[in-house]
């Protein structure tokens, strides 16, 4: 027996004064005394701990059974065991303990606070088996989530953890179990901003937002009577963020004392944000994968065309639905041999299409097109273009060929036929052509023969008439006068032929200048002055263009409309022409109208054409062939000609011409 007083106050104060928890305990479980740090790890007052048991202060679990259980498995000596207190206050605290027998069967309890290390490794593990969960297909998101706050919430007892989503500047529920209901209510779609609670303005400011106090916190006025009526008294949140900066969530602890976290919990919450940054990018990653698969697989499905992936490191290729649905192949999802292609390909085509392939994968090209017959299911070929894009490595070595190929049997048969017709085409072109210049060379040849015994004919008659007209009786004058007429109408006629044969005759618009028209008409009124004054007729222009054209033929055209709106009056009628412009659906229309006979309906086309005249010889001189000539110069330039008139009401003959095309 230890008879020593100061050795046993030494003893004494070695017992308070230890950093382990030490702590006596008596047969049957029932605490006697624990040194102060005892008291503190287990969180127990000295009142409490002298009518408390083993069990009360350790939870059971499998390292655990209880007392009873300890003490009978252990025959000498006492292995340490780790073992959890969850103290009064909600703080969980894991102990190291070790216990010594004593020699009054009592035992002394010597413990080790572990939490620190012990929260950490706990921790760890509920990290790794959220993230594993989190890399396997079938786990849902939300499954994910509440099994990481609820592994939290396991290791920090004190506290209620939240994930809530952030989408469109709106916060909602992810995960957040041990919430009330009213108050998840009541937040659901808040709005974020400066002062929406811990989340909302984490959320908006992109930065942690820690309040210690709901009840005085400015930032938690419109939500804080309900989540203080369940006893919420701090909350503290952290917005988790994607890599390139959005806001996708919030992750909050919720604790019902106020509250400021210490090092450790700052440092905690950083990490917990840290991992359900990964969870969710690599949630949303597979979201947007899982889009992009879909839409491909839409697009295949939509599209007639067959779309392969190639890998050319393996030699293997993956068809769409259309390879069967173009082929009539058996199509399957899986990797197929390369050769379910390269077999099929017309023997004749294999050499260029292999070669070119070849190619496009050597060099540093990306795209590759094709067109050759590939052999479907029954035997025959369908004419196909194959298009396809090469992926590289960031080294430039070939990896993979994505493509599609499409059925151009269709336009290949059209693009022959029009082949075929083109060539037709041009063979007639030749032969008209051919045939246009024997008889330009005929016309002219015949023209040319025709006036000299046409001046002969006119000649002679003219003498004829001149020296012997006093000696034929009035019958025989007349037959005289009638064939010269008719000699001297036939010239006017093979001249105006030629004229109108000569127009666009060397299709070239060299001559074509920048013309005032009021000047073209000028020319053209001088030409024939003498034939207006006789007349009488009042000419009238004004508002003419400057336009494109070739001046010699552009005068004719005045000319003729001119004089035929003189010529084409009711007797003893003075003619009145008038020349100007308009605006019509946008273009610029010239125009001469006259007060003359005007034209009925029926002939307004009929009269361009050659040798068309409605009136006769006798009362109106003519050879039929002025208009033709003005719509072939005015086509020549690119313009159309036509006309409005009624009989007895004039008309009006209008012409566009375009504008010059640099
Ligand atoms: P030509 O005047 O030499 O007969 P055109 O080709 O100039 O030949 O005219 C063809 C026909 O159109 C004329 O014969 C005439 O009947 C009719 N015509 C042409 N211009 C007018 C007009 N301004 N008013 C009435 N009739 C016209």
């Amino acid at each position: 027996m230890i008879q020593d007083k100061g050795y046993l106050l030494n003893l004494l104060s070695v017992f308070e004064e230890a950093t382990f928890g030490i702590a006596f305990i008596d047969p049957e479980g029932n605490w006697k005394k624990g040194n102060s740090n005892f008291l503190h790890f287990t969180g127990c007052s000295e009142e409490d701990f002298s009518g408390f048991t083993w069990d009360d202060v350790f939870e059971k679990n499998e390292s655990n059974t209880g007392f009873s259980s300890l003490i009978t498995a252990a025959s000498s000596r006492f292995s340490p065991v780790v073992l959890k207190v969850l103290r009064k206050d909600g703080r969980r605290v894991w102990l190291n303990v070790f216990l010594l027998r004593l020699e009054n069967k009592h035992l002394a309890c010597i413990a080790e606070d572990i939490s620190r290390e012990m929260i950490f490794k706990e921790l760890d593990q509920l990290e790794r088996n959220v993230l594993e969960k989190n890399a396997l297909p079938y786990y849902r998101l939300e499954e994910v989530l509440d099994e990481f706050i609820r592994g939290l919430e396991q290791i920090f007892p004190e506290t209620v953890c939240s994930i809530m989503k952030v989408s469109d500047g709106k916060v909602y529920c992810w995960s957040a179990k041990g919430l009330p209901e009213d108050y998840l209510r009541e937040i659901e779609g808040a709005s974020i901003g400066p002062k929406a609670g811990s989340c909302g303005t984490a959320a908006f400011f992109k930065t942690a937002v820690i309040v210690e106090d709901i009840s005085t916190d400015y930032r938690w006025e419109p939500y804080k009577s309900t989540i203080i009526s369940h006893g919420y008294k701090a909350c503290w949140s952290t917005p988790i963020l994607s890599a390139s900066g959005k806001v996708l969530a919030t992750f909050a602890i919720y604790y019902k004392k106020v509250k400021s976290p210490e090092s450790q919990e700052l440092n905690f919450i950083n990490r917990s944000g840290k991992i359900l940054a990964i969870i969710l990018e690599n949630y949303l990653s597979i979201q947007s994968l899982k889009q992009s698969n879909q839409r491909f697989q839409y697009v295949t499905e939509a599209t007639s065309e067959a779309i392969w992936d190639a890998d050319l490191r393996k030699g293997t290729v993956v068809w769409s639905q259309g390879y069967q649905t173009l082929f009539g192949h058996p199509y399957q999802q899986e990797e197929m041999d390369g050769s379910s292609w390269s077999d099929y390909i017309h023997p004749d085509d294999y050499a260029g299409v292999t070669g070119s392939i070849e190619r496009i994968i050597d060099s540093r090209k990306k795209t590759w097109t094709q067109a050759y017959r590939f052999r479907k299911a029954d035997g025959s070929y369908l004419r196909v273009e194959d298009k396809g894009l090469v992926v590289r490595d960031p080294e430039g070595k070939p990896l993979r060929m994505v493509g599609a190929m499409r059925d151009i049997s269709t336009q290949y048969a059209y693009n022959s036929s029009l082949k075929e017709l083109n060539r037709s085409l041009e063979a007639s072109k030749k032969h008209l052509e051919a045939t246009n210049a024997e008889l330009e060379q005929y016309a002219f040849i015949a023209s040319h023969h025709l006036q000299e015994p046409l001046r002969m004919v006119i000649g002679f008659m003219d003498k004829l008439y001149k020296s012997y007209g006093s000696e034929l009786d009035d019958k025989a004058s007349r037959y005289v006068l009638f064939a010269l007429n008719g000699a001297i109408q036939m010239r006017q006629q093979i001249l105006d032929l030629q004229e109108y044969g000569a127009i666009g005759k060397n299709e070239t618009n060299a001559q074509f200048r920048w013309l005032e028209t009021s000047q073209l008409v000028t020319d053209a009124l001088r030409v024939n002055s003498e034939f207006i004054q006789q007349t009488s007729a009042i000419i009238e222009f004004g508002n003419l263009p400057r336009i494109w054209g070739d001046k010699r033929t552009l005068i004719q055209v005045f000319e003729h409309l001119i004089l035929n709106g003189i010529k084409y009056q009711p007797p003893s009628q003075k003619a009145r022409i008038v020349i100007s412009s308009q605006k019509k659906d946008g273009e610029t229309v010239i125009y001469v109208q006259d007060n003359g006979l005007g034209i009925d309906k029926a002939y307004h086309e009929k009269i361009f054409l050659l040798f068309q005249r409605l009136h006769g010889k006798d009362a109106f001189p003519g050879t039929g062939i002025g208009l033709s000539l003005c719509k072939k110069i005015i086509e020549h330039h690119g313009g159309t000609i036509w006309l409005e008139s009624e009989v007895g009401k004039g008309s009006t003959f209008y012409f566009t011409i375009p504008e010059k095309v640099d």
